[in-house]
C-alpha cells in the first residue's frame, strides 16, 4: 500500500549557525526523502508567532519565537511513505538528551530550545505548515 506523503520540516538558526546544513541534508536523502523545496530564510517575528501560535501560551514561546528569528534557518518541504512519522522518527525525541543514537537531535541537538530541526506532528498540521510557506506544494 501506498501512502505518499508530504511534510514540513525546518533546519533551524542553531544548525544552521553549527554548519550542520548539508549533513542533515545528506541524512534526509539518504532516508529516501525527495526533497520537494529547500528555501533558506530569515523569519521575522510574525513569521514565527505565527508559526508557533499553537504554543502562544506555553512559558517558552518567548524563548522560542526570539531563537527562531536569531538568524538564518533552511524550510524543507519532504516527500515520502508515511513521511510526517518518518521524518520525526528520523529527528528523534524533541528533547535532545532523549533522543535515540543517531537521530538528528541527538547528533545535531544541544538542548530542548536549541534541538536542530522541525517536524510537522500532523498530516493536517503538514498541510497549514506547507501552506503557510510553500502553498503551491500542499
Ligand atoms: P516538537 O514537535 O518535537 O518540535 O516539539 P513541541 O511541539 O512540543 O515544541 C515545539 C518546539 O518548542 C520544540 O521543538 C522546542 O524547540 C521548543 N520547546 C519545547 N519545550 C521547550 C522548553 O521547555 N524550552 C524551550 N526553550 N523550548 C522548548
Amino acid at each position: 500500500m501506498h501512502n505518499l506523503e508530504r511534510t514540513f520540516a525546518i533546519i533551524k538558526p542553531d544548525a544552521v549557525l553549527a554548519d550542520y546544513s548539508d549533513d542533515i541534508l545528506n541524512m534526509i536523502e539518504e532516508n529516501g526523502f525527495d526533497i520537494l523545496a529547500v528555501r533558506p530564510h530569515h523569519w521575522t517575528r510574525e513569521q514565527a508567532e505565527q508559526f508557533y501560535a499553537i504554543h502562544k501560551n506555553r512559558p517558552f514561546f518567548g524563548e522560542l519565537v526570539d531563537f527562531m528569528i536569531s538568524g538564518p534557518l533552511v524550510m524543507l518541504v519532504l516527500e515520502k511513505e508515511n513521511a510526517v512519522a518518518a521524518w520525526r522518527d528520523l529527528m528523534g525525541a524533541t528533547n535532545p538528551d532523549e533522543a535515540a543514537a543517531g537521530t538528528i537531535r541527538n547528533l545535531y541537538g544541544a538542548n530542548i530550545g536549541h534541538n536542530a530541526t522541525h517536524g510537522s506532528d500532523s498530516l493536517e498540521n503538514a498541510k497549514i505548515e506547507i501552506g503557510q510557506f510553500f502553498p503551491e506544494l500542499v
